[in-house]
């Protein structure tokens, strides 16, 4: 296999400090003692690119450990935080200068912790976001999961991101094994949109190559909210992994039972990748049409079908010559069709991931399950 070709994502918990009404993988957590182990992580293939995801990674006390070993596989590592543990996240910024930290803000205070469930969270994530940036770390940056509740807080948010000179990472509502949860829809999709149209606009009005992409991705969610195709083609397990807190690895974290490839406690990488199960799970992948848009699946296919999100940067960057809005989400014929009421909000309803009968499998070991209640937020910590 030639070096770096993958994209790998760490998920080295299922143990989460807080509360989010969209994820209840809280409700679900790994048990400790079987969670990833630094023999399984050796065991990992080299990497351009390694996202270290939870639950929340920084209730592993080890994590410093992981990320040592992550960098002798990875050029570059971003990890994902809900930002709580202002300390740990300061600390290991401190050995790894280079490591990028991504901390989900929910939206302005109020809304944010009624969204994440912890008392406080928006400021202790804003003074980790803050203190990052007082140390000059290069690499920071917000996340939201933009939602009913939260979108009009979404140009706002961009907003104090810019200005604070960190990155903008955007999602939506997902329902999977790995949220633990099947109920998640949006309601209103022309508001939401519309906050999303008024995002894509301000990203396409600045003088980042990097935020026109971001624009495009943007544009692709409200695509999603609408339950339509995804606009690019989901390659997951063909160059793009996750491994579970037991070694399974997985193509994607968006279907909705664990699909496993193999378990890397027990198999080596080369047996695991080339193998007849790992084959079965990406002829899945090709026939899958819950057409997530998140990040993990959308930057890989965006690298690799450059043209078309490029044909479309280029495309509103002309326009952005001659309007302040170069763009208009009535360029999705969805948009038109459902404001013209040739399409119906129940239609729309039935094209999302949205199953309020659906019995949900959060992928636990057995162990994991028989005691899942016993972990407390004290005792996760
Ligand atoms: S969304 Fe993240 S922070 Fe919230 S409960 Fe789920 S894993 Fe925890
Ligand atoms: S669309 Fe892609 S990322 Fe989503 S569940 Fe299917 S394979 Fe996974």
């Amino acid at each position: 296999m030639a070096e770096k070709t993958l994209n790998g994502t760490v998920i080295v918990t299922y143990r989460c400090n807080a509360r989010c009404t969209m994820c209840n993988r809280y409700k679900a957590p790994s048990r400790p003692e079987e969670e990833l182990s630094i023999e399984t992580i050796k065991k990992l293939p080299k990497m351009y690119f390694t996202n270290i995801t939870g639950g929340e990674p920084f209730i592993r006390q080890d994590l410093k450990d992981i990320v040592r070993e992550l960098y002798k596989k990875s050029d570059r590592i971003v990890i994902s935080t809900n930002g709580f543990f202002t300390d740990r996240i300061i600390d290991l910024c401190e050995e790894f200068p280079n490591v990028g930290i991504r901390i989900s803000i929910e939206g302005l205070q109020q809304t944010n912790d009624k969204i994440r469930g912890l008392e406080n969270g928006y400021n202790r994530g804003y003074a980790t976001l803050k203190k990052l940036v007082e140390l000059k770390h290069p690499d920071v940056g917000f996340g939201m999961t933009v939602q009913d509740l939260n979108a009009p807080d979404l140009v706002p948010l961009y907003k104090i991101s810019d200005e604070l000179g960190m990155e903008f990472a955007t999602a939506s509502l997902h329902n999977s094994f790995y949220f633990v949860e099947a109920k998640n829809i949006i309601h209103d999709r022309p508001m939401v949109a519309k906050n999303f149209e008024d995002l894509v606009n301000e990203l396409l009005r600045s003088n980042s190559p990097k935020k026109w992409f971001r624009a495009y991705f943007n544009h692709g969610l409200i695509n999603y909210v609408y339950g339509q195709p995804r606009l690019l083609p989901c390659d997951m397990a063909f160059d793009t992994f996750f491994i579970d807190p037991y070694g399974d690895v997985m193509p994607c974290n968006g279907t909705k039972d664990k699909e496993v490839m193999g378990n890397l406690n027990e198999e080596s990488w080369d047996e695991l990748w080339n193998s007849d199960q790992a084959e079965k799970v990406r002829t899945k992948v090709r026939h899958c049409d819950r057409n997530c848009w998140m990040i993990g699946s959308v930057s890989p296919a965006m690298h690799k079908y450059i043209w078309k999100p490029g044909w479309w940067v280029l495309k509103h960057k002309v326009k952005a010559l001659f309007t302040k809005r170069p763009y208009d989400m009535h360029e999705l014929k969805v948009v038109r069709d459902y404001e013209e009421g040739r399409v119906t909000k129940e239609q729309l309803d039935a094209c999302s991931t949205c199953d309020l009968c659906a019995k949900i499998n959060d992928g636990l070991s057995e162990a994991s399950k028989a005691d899942a209640h016993v972990y407390e937020t004290h005792e996760a910590m």
